[in-house]
């Protein structure tokens, strides 16, 4: 039986493992973490096409119940101007839409389903190194353990060591233009929503929030920020410091922000916001990326957790059907890669268009309510993808290197 070393326990690491044992492969997940994801604040949408995917493996049941449907995004200005309204793609035909959970439970509800069918997943693993040899791939771990197998895929994030072993050249990540912190408020009166998410473009900086069926309300912001702040900077700013920032730049908006903020219990974490330019190399040797590691998106683009999940099923397929490690890594690269560099592409747009100056401003106010009638439920490309587990995987005659595949 071919053996896969998975490096990651994220999204991307315990679907794969799963997809790989139904495919015959018998995989274990390695995760740095020695527990649970840490993330204040941070919750995430599981798009319709990455549900559609994790059914694929049947594993969408084991996270399901965590999360609460966010079919649509409204998108106001800051003076309260409706903007829009766009899904966030068309339901499936048994009612199913995208819904939003906290990544700790979408993390835990994947590894523990994961473990429940029988994959070993072990934390407190972070690899440093690798090697490989005809017959196989040996890792080393910090704790200076190693471990073997035939196959090594990383799913270990946007700062990934997988992608520079399998090409020390590879550009890092790149920074986006704007911030992100999150938290969740307290129900509160005022604010009903409209059952998906409502989108701020503010006077100074973008605001999102969602009210969960308890009434709570999750909500994300994005101050913009030209440079890249060096490292330790938002690290060191305290939670009284963010509130009295976002305080001043919601101030001036007609929305419930400061409100939102204001009333927040607890500690406020932010993050700089990264994507990856194209990744030259996905593959090398015994080695493959995937999710983040292979093509990071903006946060503002709601897909990096669901591509990561398609990413995940399309390799056990390519795995399962296409002879040959190599001939197989390429046939999952050629599924994937248009696909998701469109992604990134778009979520660049946008992350940009949060960051506009004035002008960008009034320019994005006149034009997003024409663009939004035209989307209508949402770019049906990014949506209505669908991944069938039982179809072979067929590499072209003429050159499964470079990446010509077809679905039968
Ligand atoms: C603020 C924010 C909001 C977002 N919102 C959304 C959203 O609404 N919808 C959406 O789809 N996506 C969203 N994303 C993106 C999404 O979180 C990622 O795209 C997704 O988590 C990628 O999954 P992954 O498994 O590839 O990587 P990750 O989830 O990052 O998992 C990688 C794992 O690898 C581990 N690891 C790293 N290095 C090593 C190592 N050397 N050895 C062992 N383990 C290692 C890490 O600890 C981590 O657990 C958001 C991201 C951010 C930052």
């Amino acid at each position: 039986m071919t053996t896969a070393l998975v490096i990651g326990g994220g999204v991307a690491g315990p679907v794969a493992a799963m997809a790989l044992r139904r495919a015959g492969i018998e995989a274990a997940v390695y995760e740095a973490h020695p527990g649970p994801a840490d993330d204040i604040g941070s919750f995430l949408t599981l798009q319709i096409n990455g549900i559609d995917a994790l059914r694929a493996v049947d594993a969408y049941d084991a996270v399901a119940g965590a999360g609460f449907a966010t079919p649509s995004m409204r998108l106001r200005s800051g003076s309260g101007k409706l903007l829009g309204e766009v899904g966030t793609g068309a339901p499936r035909p048994d009612g199913t839409v995208s819904v939003t959970l906290r990544r700790s439970d979408l993390y835990a509800g994947l590894r523990d389903e994961a473990a429940r069918r029988g994959v070993r997943v072990e934390t407190g693993r972070r690899l440093v190194d690798a090697t490989t040899a005809a017959a196989g791939v040996r890792v080393t771990f910090a704790d200076g353990s190693t471990a073997e197998a035939d196959i090594l895929i990383g799913a270990d994030g946007l700062h990934s060591r997988v992608r520079t072993l399998i090409d020390p050249g590879a550009a890092p990540a790149r920074y986006l233009p704007v911030l992100n912190v999150g938290g969740y408020a307290p129900p509160q009166p005022d604010v009903t929503g409209s059952g998906g998410y409502e989108m701020v473009f503010g006077k100074r900086a973008f605001f999102g929030y969602a009210v969960a069926p308890s009434g709570e309300i999750w909500w994300f912001a994005n101050p913009s920020r030209r440079d890249e702040p060096d490292p330790g900077e938002l690290a060191a700013m305290t939670t009284a410091q963010w509130r009295s920032w976002l305080a001043e730049l919601y101030a001036d908006d007609r929305s419930p922000a400061a409100a939102l903020v204001a009333s927040t219990p607890g500690e406020l974490v932010g993050r700089a916001t990264y994507d990856m330019p194209p990744v030259r190399h996905w593959h090398r040797d015994r080695m493959v990326i995937i999710g983040d590691a292979a093509h990071a998106t903006s946060p503002s683009s709601g897909q990096g957790a669901s591509l990561a999940i398609e990413d995940a099923v399309q390799l056990a397929r390519c795995l399962r059907d296409v002879p040959g490690t190599a001939a197989a890594f390429a046939a999952y690269e050629s599924l994937r890669r248009t696909r998701v560099e469109k992604v990134v592409a778009a979520g660049r747009r946008t992350s940009n268009a949060k960051a506009a100056g004035p002008i960008g401003r009034a320019l994005r106010d006149a034009v997003l309510p024409l663009v939004l009638r035209r989307v209508g439920s949402g770019p049906g490309w990014v949506h209505e993808h669908h991944i069938d587990w039982d179809a072979p995987v067929v590499p072209s005659r003429s050159s499964p290197e470079t990446g010509h595949v077809t679905q039968r």
